[in-house]
């Protein structure tokens, strides 16, 4: 229960006595709660075949993540068509599997046995393909990640782009609800602690942003396309966390060539120039993490490029 409001505008004192080691009672419930909650989706999408499960079970065995890492065997199992309680039970006995075990938890041997029964469990599922797909588009600062959306856009009208929530407050010419959704920090940190942001970073130092779950899972089951543009730390977050995305980074053709961009559109004083390229170095060493390094050197070819990769790849069915 959370600690009412007082209304003369002190700081609420929360009822709990306080804990001198500096745990944080309501933080971690908090915490648990957004884990419960992914996993449940995690869950929800695995029984309506929107997810792979070998694939799921893969990621999970190896995550840093516990919403993965964490999910229970027997609710893996029992997330199969046509696996109920019973079977469940009868499998994990065969394999020797205890059935509160996490995919984290098992041994080697374990892993193997499990993974073998998966195959052999969802040889014949078909994917439902009604899911639109998720991409993630990040790349260093200056790279023109903007330009090439703009780009893309035009040529696939169709895909939605997805707008985050962020602390930052709004240019000249930003309307709420369509560039970002502004929020005070107050209202970051409730979307952060209720688990309703699917990633969120500090970006530049400064101000807080994240992606709004809700209304990307509504356009996914839509069947839209989402696009999300987000920093390298969204980005790695997201593919760590198992979520299924064609992820993509938009490089420059040099880290002169971003240097240059940077000074030419001078946004930036050369302090902040300074610290954003320090950043850049460090966002290139992430080209690796992605799907897919598009070079931006020409804006319509890297767009071009781009659009090629999403047709490339649709699955079959879409
Ligand atoms: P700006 O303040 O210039 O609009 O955006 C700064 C940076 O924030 C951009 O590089 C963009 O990639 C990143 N960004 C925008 N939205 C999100 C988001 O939802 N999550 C994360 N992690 N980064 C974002």
């Amino acid at each position: 229960m959370s600690t009412p409001e007082p209304l003369d505008g002190s700081t609420p004192t929360s009822t709990s006595p306080p804990d001198r080691s500096g745990f944080d009672a309501g933080a971690q419930s908090a915490k648990s709660s957004a884990l419960r909650k992914r996993r449940a989706q995690i869950k929800e999408e695995l029984s309506q075949l929107q997810r792979d499960f070998v694939d799921t079970f893969d990621r999970a065995k190896d995550s840093d993540n516990p919403a993965l890492s964490g999910l229970r065997v027997d609710w893996f199992l029992r997330a199969l068509p046509g696996v109920g309680p019973t079977k469940t039970t009868k499998i994990l006995e065969r394999l020797g599997i205890n059935p509160r075990a996490t995919i984290g938890g098992l041994r080697i041997n374990q892993r193997t046995a499990f993974r073998r029964e998966l195959v052999e469990l969802t040889k014949n599922l078909q994917p439902r393909r009604t899911i639109g797909r998720l991409v993630v588009i990040a790349g260093p600062t200056a790279v023109g990640k903007n330009t090439v959306i703009s780009e893309i856009l035009k040529a696939r009208p169709e895909i939605e782009m997805s707008v985050s929530a962020t602390t930052r407050p709004p240019r000249p010419g930003e309307v709420d609800g369509v560039d970002y959704y502004f929020v005070p920090d107050e209202q970051f940190d409730a979307l952060v602690e209720s688990g309703e942001l699917m990633e969120w970073a500090v970006v530049h130092g400064t101000h807080r942003y994240g992606t709004p779950r809700g209304p990307v899972l509504r356009q996914q089951r839509a069947g839209k396309t989402v696009l999300l543009e987000i920093d390298i730390q969204g980005a790695r977050q997201l593919r760590d966390g198992g979520e299924e995305a064609l992820f993509i980074f938009i490089a420059p053709p040099s880290f002169d060539a971003l240097a240059e961009r940077l000074e030419s559109r001078g946004t930036e004083d050369s302090d902040e120039r300074q610290r954003r390229l320090a950043t850049a170095v460090e966002e290139l060493g992430a080209r690796g993490e992605f799907d897919h390094v598009v070079v931006n050197d020409v804006v319509q070819d890297a767009a071009q490029d781009i659009v090629d990769l999403l047709e490339a790849t649709t699955p079959r069915g879409d």
